[in-house]
């Protein structure tokens, strides 16, 4: 048996036509940029996001970025995040001209711990960027309360979470402003790159709306220098096709993490991913944490199992964070869960007789490496 990591012709398989259709209504209305496709993509997602303003970008990278900026923040300026991340959460800070500091993670969890966020904060802070990563969401709650009482900005990052809810609540309606990315494996995966920032306050989110299209108010009017950071016409057109299966593509990656979760519970080497109460992740990634980890990446390979490692190494050991010094040891908890990390496959038309092949083959690895160590 042959398993995917992902597979998004299968999920696009049941939309086929839908799709066509609707890439065909954009080549033949001669609007390319903008328009009623973007505008209706937008007010679609804004239902999902308690009627919050949507702003279309070009992706979730260039949608930090602008978010940032329409934040004021720039040179002189600190925004904490977290270690563990896509390095697009860290790159749109540094192009604003701000300092990235990072702080490591919860224990247990995988995303930002915030009593480190506290012991970060200097006279410069301006923001901080939770990340929800692989879909579950950061503890928001000690996170909105720190940044109630120091004065800072909080823009989520919810490249890997859209359709997930903390306390009842969608994410990217938690903080002052919060960005989704539409890369094709994201939940809401487009067709190309894209994104969108949301927020509460329509004035912000209408300077993130100025930034990302030329610092433009009207055609020929510019308020500001901004950049050309525009979700694409036809993007638009095909994510609302999709827009209206993500519920139902949500529930069943969480089905299957319930699979996965049977499957694997005989195995105390493996850690399954930790949910924190009252919160309804995505899962974008299945992510688990397990002794001997390369190993048994290759043995998943061997038997037709696709997997990944989001990711292998912590933004404060990659080369282009070398000039910060920060050396091996600085992010312990984020520096383990690099080594012992494993992405099982996850995606919103995986089925149940794939997960329990991977289970049952999982289960198998560690019944020939009786010897293997190391506690995950
Ligand atoms: C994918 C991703 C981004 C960047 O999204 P793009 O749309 O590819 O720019 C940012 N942050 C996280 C956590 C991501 O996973």
């Amino acid at each position: 048996m042959k398993v995917p990591f992902v597979d998004l012709k299968r999920t696009h398989d049941p939309v086929r036509e839908d799709l066509h259709r609707a890439a065909i209504e954009v080549i033949d209305s001669g609007r390319y940029i903008g328009g009623e496709a973007v505008s209706r993509f937008e007010s679609e997602m804004s239902a999902t996001l308690d009627g919050q303003e949507v702003c279309g970008v070009s992706c979730a990278t260039m949608g930090l970025f602008s978010a940032l900026k329409a934040c004021g923040i720039g040179p002189g300026d600190e925004v904490i995040t977290t270690v563990h991340t896509a390095i697009a959460t860290a790159e749109a800070i540094s192009l604003t001209g701000a300092r990235v500091v990072f702080c490591d993670l919860e224990p247990g969890y995988f995303f930002l711990s915030p009593g480190e966020v506290e012991h970060r904060i200097t006279a410069r802070t301006r923001a901080i960027i939770p990340v929800h990563l692989y879909g579950q969401p950061a503890d928001m709650d000690p996170i909105l309360d720190l940044a109630a009482r120091r004065g800072l900005i909080v823009i989520e990052d919810c490249a890997q979470a859209q359709g997930a809810r903390y306390r009842g609540r969608p994410v990217g309606t938690l903080g002052d402003l919060a960005v989704f990315s539409f890369f094709p494996s994201k939940n809401l995966g487009g067709f190309g790159d894209g994104g969108a920032v949301t927020g509460r306050d329509r004035d912000l989110v209408k300077r993130v709306r100025v930034f990302s299209d030329h610092g433009r108010e009207s055609k020929y009017l510019h308020l500001i220098e901004g950049i050309n950071s525009r979700l694409d016409a036809i993007q638009a057109a095909l994510l609302r096709v999709l827009l209206p299966r993500l519920e139902d593509w949500n529930a069943h990656r969480r089905a299957a993490a319930g699979w996965y979760a049977e499957g694997l519970a005989p195995l105390s080497q493996v850690v399954i991913p930790a949910v924190l109460p009252d919160t309804l992740p995505a899962y974008h990634l299945y992510v688990v944490l397990v002794p001997d980890r390369d190993a048994l990446q290759k043995y998943l390979e061997e038997n037709g199992i696709g997997t990944g490692v989001h990711y292998p190494r912590p933004l404060n050991l990659q080369p282009a964070y070398e000039h910060m010094g920060h050396k091996e040891g600085t992010f312990p908890r984020a520096e383990y869960a690099c080594r012992h990390m494993l992405s099982l496959p996850m995606h919103s038309s995986i089925t149940r007789e794939e997960v329990d092949y991977v289970c049952q083959t999982i289960r198998r690895f560690f019944e020939e490496h009786r010897d293997a160590r190391g506690e995950a």
